[in-house]
């Protein structure tokens, strides 16, 4: 008998995490609203400071301290309650396995971010996924959900794909009908593109409370996407757990560099949270328009909308035909969402002659 070589059964189970695509088929470049980038770049400052950052044959601070000092001070959290991540993916990987394993369970929203299922495969423990209501997380099912085995729950504030927000009545009310043993975690990726008056209150309850972890991340509004920082908050004693089993050397030198500057221009992010409400606004009064063609518009809080496509044209028609025209957006039809696109805010430019398409291709579809 020969041994071979076996994973094991939880993580054969994984279907790997499909980024959003940069090229057709024929390898051709397409413009790329299929990732949530900032259509802005980032901080020219920040990215002056690329050039200044520690000498790549040296590690980098394992700590991240100067950035870390830096988040607690911008956000008034003390900095041994901030931990950062190789972006904040690496941080829902780390809460997930250090408190859920086999025979747990992770639960998150249907319609929610892709990578919670493997997160919650990766360390042994089974998704369990609530139903959603209007495409964003319910409350009710959420809590509904919960079984004695239920050791992590992770909600996406705005939710990705469906850029859906939960108001922080609701969120207070999700973690008050938590057990103490359940740690939530408020994935707030977004969050810096959400008018500051409508604040979840998340940074609040994980200065609070013994069980809630919010993560944050540079690579949306701050655009430094590629640079691969996030980061976290919670209470010291999980934080504490986290950084036990984190990378060591898990931010390089230019991503801490240019994450410091990044965070010192705040006009850089107002100016990005304002573009792209602006523009999303405009988009969704043009989507909005095709409603007697079967086309809807799901409110999103995020940088980025999904767009319902119900009557003639159909969701894979709609992103086959702006692909041939050279955009590229997110069709999710494994989450359910066939019907859908999910489609980034670029520039004005860009969503102008996206409408234009999508209104062709409805009126054409006739
Ligand atoms: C983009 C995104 C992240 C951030 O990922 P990074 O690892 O920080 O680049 C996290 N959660 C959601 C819901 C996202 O859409």
């Amino acid at each position: 008998m020969t041994a071979s070589l076996t994973p094991k059964p939880w993580i054969a189970a994984i279907h790997a995490y499909v980024p959003g695509k940069s090229a057709g088929a024929d390898g051709r470049p397409l413009v790329k609203l299929s990732a949530n980038e900032n259509p802005l770049g980032c901080s020219p400052k920040a990215l002056a400071a690329r050039a200044q950052a520690v000498h790549p044959a040296l590690y980098p601070d394992g700590d991240s301290t100067a950035l870390r000092e830096a988040i607690g001070q911008m956000h008034g959290i003390e900095p041994n309650r901030v931990i950062m991540g190789s972006g904040s993916g690496e941080l829902l990987y780390l809460a997930a396995s250090a408190y859920a394993g086999p025979g747990d369970e992770v639960l998150f929203s249907q319609y929610s971010f892709s990578l919670y299922d493997i997160v919650a495969r990766r360390c042994g423990a089974e998704p369990v996924e609530a139903k959603a209501k209007d495409y964003g997380t319910d409350v009710d099912a959420m809590l509904a959900a919960v079984t004695p085995r239920t050791r992590v729950v992770i909600v996406a504030n705005p939710n990705n794909p469906t850029g859906t927000y939960l108001p922080r009545a609701e969120i207070a009310r999700l973690h008050a009908g938590l057990p103490a043993d359940v740690l939530l975690v408020l994935d707030q990726a977004y969050a810096e593109y959400v008018a500051p008056e409508r604040d979840d209150g998340s940074l609040e309850l994980a200065a609070s409370q013994p069980n809630v972890l919010v993560t944050r991340t540079f690579s949306k509004a701050y655009g430094l996407a590629g640079e691969r920082v996030g980061w976290g908050t919670g209470p010291r004693a999980v934080i504490e757990v986290l950084n036990r089993i984190r990378g060591a050397f898990n931010v390089s030198n230019e991503a801490q560099a240019m994450a410091l500057v990044a965070l010192a221009d705040q006009d850089f992010v107002v100016h990005s949270r304002e573009h792209n409400a602006r523009v999303r606004g405009n988009f969704v009064a043009a989507m909005e328009a095709l409603g007697n063609h079967g086309v809807s518009v799901v409110p999103s809080e995020a940088n980025f909308v999904m767009i319902l496509f119900e009557g003639r044209l159909t969701g894979e028609a709609a992103y086959n035909g702006l692909a041939e025209a050279g955009y590229i957006t997110r069709w999710l039809p494994s989450s359910g969402l066939g019907h859908g696109l999910r489609i980034t805010i670029g520039t004005d430019e860009q969503m102008a002659a996206i409408a234009a398409i999508l209104r062709d291709l409805a009126e054409q579809a006739q």
